[in-house]
């Protein structure tokens, strides 16, 4: 990064924060990216890159100390996914996911049993997590879902099928929704925290065929009378709704922090590469169709890092719900990690798809995040009906 930008991002930021930055980012450019693209290529799971994270501190740090984690603040949590997701995507959504879905859903709801039994296995990187919402249906209108839960002696049994499930295959941990009495559409939907290797039968996890992204290894969750006990029960029957909201709110800041890191990676690409590659004689970052990408990457990049940023500080200032600015930061930030992508392949020419550089793949990671943790049209709608009142925080 250039010494202006380098400025920028560390935008008033806590002497402490700027150093977990530049810690992380150290480890994720000596320890993940120079292995990122053999597992693309491979089309593996990166089980051996995620395991290198418990020994930073970087699986748990929205999980408190005193059950093994290393919390210190919301916004440290969004830089730690920002530089994570900056070099591999897939290492940034394991934290995310456990972190905001799974672990922020344990501390608000969950019993004392339940925190013990998974936040220190989370922390520490024996648990991995995994969020079992989307149904093939439909994951946008999750009130609507299909999944039922029974009550029946000294548990649930479960039926129904989630697709696109990130980690499941890893996971020790499901977050599952599912619902107790479809006639009462979002009122029905309940919560449920269960370790998937403990489902004697009934439960199948099978590869999700993907055009794409194929080293995350997502998957379809088949449950058919899958018996689970009453421990997994999170918060209470039908209150699983309110669950999801602080999950999802949690979970769209650090996804949101994610596509900022995917953003700025794209500029960093594509900077040195504009001063390099030649054309007409000149470097081609000299022409001003070039240079109008580059400040517009520039500047989409900082915009959505500013709604990031000021979205943790709020949450660390004690706003319990900022769902307006959340939908506003994942919108924004998505939306600039895809088109910084399309801008840098630009920039790359047919070089961009080519095996010799990253910039390519960077599209279809950037665009996946523009679907997960709602939509751009759901967060479109949910900004206008806060701002218009039609909905409130
Ligand atoms: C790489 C990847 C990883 C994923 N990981 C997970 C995971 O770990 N767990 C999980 O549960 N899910 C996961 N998902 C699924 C993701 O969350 C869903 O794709 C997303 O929620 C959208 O659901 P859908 O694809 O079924 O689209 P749909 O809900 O069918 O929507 C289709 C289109 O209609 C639009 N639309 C829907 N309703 C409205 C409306 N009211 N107004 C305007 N437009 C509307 C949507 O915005 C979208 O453009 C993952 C997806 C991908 C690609």
């Amino acid at each position: 990064m250039s010494e202006s930008l380098e400025r920028m991002a560390d935008f008033d930021l806590s002497d402490e924060q700027r150093e977990v930055r530049r810690t992380v980012r150290e480890f994720a450019e000596k320890e993940i990216l120079p292995h990122v693209e053999r597992y693309e290529q491979e089309e593996r799971y990166p089980s051996e890159l995620i395991a290198k994270l418990p020994e930073m501190g970087l699986l748990g740090p929205m999980i408190p100390e005193e059950y093994g984690g290393s919390f210190s603040d919301v916004l440290t949590y969004g830089i730690i996914c920002e530089e994570i997701a900056r070099v591999d995507w897939v290492v940034a959504s394991v934290i995310s996911v456990a972190n905001s879905l799974c672990a922020g859903s344990l501390l608000n709801f969950g019993t004392d049993a339940q925190k013990e039994a998974f936040l220190p296995g989370i922390a520490k990187g024996e648990i991995l997590c995994s969020a079992c919402l989307t149904e093939p249906g439909g994951g946008t209108d999750l009130g609507n879902m299909q999944s039922t839960a029974k009550k029946v002696d000294g548990g649930w049994l479960i039926n129904g099928t989630k697709v696109f499930i990130s980690h499941a295959a890893h996971a020790g941990l499901f977050f599952l929704v599912a619902s107790v009495d479809r006639e009462k559409k979002h009122k029905g939907v309940t919560a449920f925290v269960f370790d998937p290797r403990q489902v004697e039968s009934g439960l199948s996890i099978r590869d999700f065929p993907m055009r794409t992204l194929k080293r995350d290894k997502l998957s379809e969750v088949h449950f058919e009378d899958a018996f689970i006990p009453d421990e997994a029960l999170l918060g209470k029957a039908g209150g699983g709704f309110p669950i999801l909201g602080g999950a999802l709110d949690t979970g769209r800041f650090s996804v949101a922090a994610r596509c900022v890191g995917q953003a700025q990676r794209c500029l960093d690409l594509a900077l040195p590469y504009a001063m390099e590659r030649e054309a007409f004689g000149e470097k081609i970052g000299g022409f001003q169709m070039i240079q109008q990408k580059v400040s517009d990457m520039v500047c989409r990049t900082e915009q959505a890092r500013l709604l990031v940023y000021r979205l943790g500080r709020m949450k660390d200032a004690g706003v319990q719900r900022a769902s307006m600015e959340s939908s506003m930061a994942k919108l924004c930030s998505s939306q600039a990690a895809v088109q910084n992508a399309l801008d840098g392949m630009q920039i790359f020419g047919g070089y961009s798809c080519t095996q010799e550089y990253e910039i390519g793949r960077l599209l279809m990671e950037a665009k996946s995040l523009e679907f997960g943790e709602g939509t751009s049209e759901l967060h479109n709608r949910l900004i206008a009906e806060f701002a218009l009142g039609i909905r409130k925080q």
